[in-house]
């Protein structure tokens, strides 16, 4: 027994949210659109989980965040999805896919057939255990996907105040969440084993005005080394962290994130995949016609690099989202995705936006001590790349619009001089 549809969104993140307006937006019937999501809620913007929902004061909690607020756009609560006739099939994974029957099963015995199936799966968090650290079913370590290990995190938090958490890696997860334990008043050391924090976009210099922004509120950094083991109590809870240099870190709490890993298992040996994703062409159609796939699970060609790239990052999901729910409502009036790459931040009072790419030459610019500044990348004489923290909406967009252009640089002392009045006179 079963249901059919005509449209399956299988995931029911960020990216499954914006393609649900899409849909909605192009004119559907009641019924023939179903989103089936392992968790238990309906899509909501994950980017909160780390910054407004850890929030002491306030913090975000559902409905609040539910898509498509993250770009100003309508909120789509359960009731939204009733109103507008689309079936919500939550806390149900799939546990498996057929693509040449266009069927999927669920893990509560339900098989669910699609004419077209949109996979937005999206990622999951790496665990210790992969790289062979064990014992970490306990407690008090933490990790940072979804609403449930946010609310997890939480409850350790708020048991932890005036005590001592590690964060393990420094990247996104890592210093939203670093961030977020010191306004929770937590002491934080933050552990990586690179030589600065958010190594693949950050440059040193960058690094180090963050690493100092951290410092000033009390945050300790052991960099160039890793984790290798944990002390725990009798009921199993970690009370010190063992560094592979032998350095012993107290710890109440430990969170970790050490990057992600898409969720491509259900597709595996059925569609082609690539760099880690499931490939699609331009307008987000994997390698089987009936199937598409957006957000962090998709790898897809970036006109702007000539590639193909899987992103990380939220915009990326929203945008891809919409390009698939066109090309499949209008596959006559829509073209390749052309897709500018976009990533941000914010933490304390910082925050930061980047387009682009972060490939060849680097001219840092602005004022460092003032906490106005940012970066231009170089390649092959164009400009790929910008990165502005504390800048205004104006001066984002001045560097967006830039990057998307690729300007020739001939002058990096200019370039460096004229700063980010660079991208505003473009
Ligand atoms: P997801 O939002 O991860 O959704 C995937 C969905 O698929 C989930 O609901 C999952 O349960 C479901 N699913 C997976 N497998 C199955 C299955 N077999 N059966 C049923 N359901 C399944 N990006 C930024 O650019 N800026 C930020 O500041 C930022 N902050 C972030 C903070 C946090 C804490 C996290 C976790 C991510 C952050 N990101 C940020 C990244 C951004 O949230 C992701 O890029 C985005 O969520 C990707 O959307 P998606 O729909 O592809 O995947």
């Amino acid at each position: 027994m079963g249901r059919a549809f005509v449209y399956v969104i299988l995931g029911g993140g960020v990216a499954a949210g914006y393609a649900a307006l899409e849909f909605s937006r192009r004119g559907i019937s009641r019924g023939e659109l179903c989103i089936i999501s392992e968790e238990p809620v309906a899509p909501y913007e994950r980017p909160a989980l780390s910054k407004g929902f850890l929030l002491p004061e306030a913090p975000a909690r559902l409905p609040s965040f539910h898509t498509c607020v993250g770009a100003n756009e309508e909120r789509l609560t359960p009731k939204w999805y009733k109103e507008h006739g689309i079936e919500l099939v939550l806390g149900t994974r799939v546990k498996s896919a057929d693509v040449k029957r266009k069927t999927l099963l669920t893990a509560t015995g339900e098989t669910i057939s699609y004419k077209i199936l949109i996979i937005a799966t999206g990622a999951r968090a790496l665990k210790l255990e992969e790289f062979g650290v064990n014992g970490l079913d306990a407690e008090n370590i933490c990790y940072l996907r979804d609403l449930a290990d946010a609310t997890r995190l939480v409850g350790v938090m708020q048991s932890c105040a005036e005590k001592n958490a590690v964060v393990i890696g420094g990247g996104y997860i890592g210093m939203e969440c670093a961030a977020s334990l010191v306004i929770n008043k937590i002491n934080v050391t933050m552990v990586f084993p690179e030589a600065h924090c958010m190594a693949r976009l950050f440059t040193p210099k960058i690094s180090s005005y963050y690493e100092d922004f951290y410092k000033s509120k009390g945050v300790k950094f052991i960099k160039g080394t890793v984790l290798s083991s944990f002390e725990n109590d009798s009921s199993g809870k970690v009370t010190a962290v063992i560094l592979r240099d032998g350095t012993r870190l107290p710890a109440d709490m430990v969170v970790v994130g050490i990057g992600i890993r898409p969720n491509t298992g259900l597709f595996e040996g059925q569609i082609t995949l690539e760099k880690g994703g499931i490939k699609v062409n331009g307008r987000m159609q994997t390698s089987n016609n009936s199937v598409y796939a957006i957000g962090d699970v998709a790898a897809f060609p970036v006109k702007l690099f000539g590639e193909i790239r899987r992103l990380e990052h939220v915009d990326s999901a929203r945008k891809s989202a919409r390009h698939a729910v066109a090309a499949i409502m209008s596959p006559d009036k829509t073209g390749d995705f052309d897709y500018l790459p976009f990533f941000y931040s914010r933490v304390f009072t910082l925050s930061w936006q980047f387009y682009g790419d972060n490939v060849g030459e680097v001219v840092h610019y602005g004022d460092f001590s003032a906490g106005i500044f940012g970066a231009y990348w170089i390649n092959k004489g164009q400009l790929v790349g910008a990165f502005l923290e504390g800048g205004t909406k104006e001066e984002y967009e001045a560097i967006a619009k830039a990057t998307r252009l690729r300007p020739m640089v001939k002058d990096m002392i200019e370039l460096e001089r004229q700063g980010l009045g660079f991208a505003l006179s473009i």
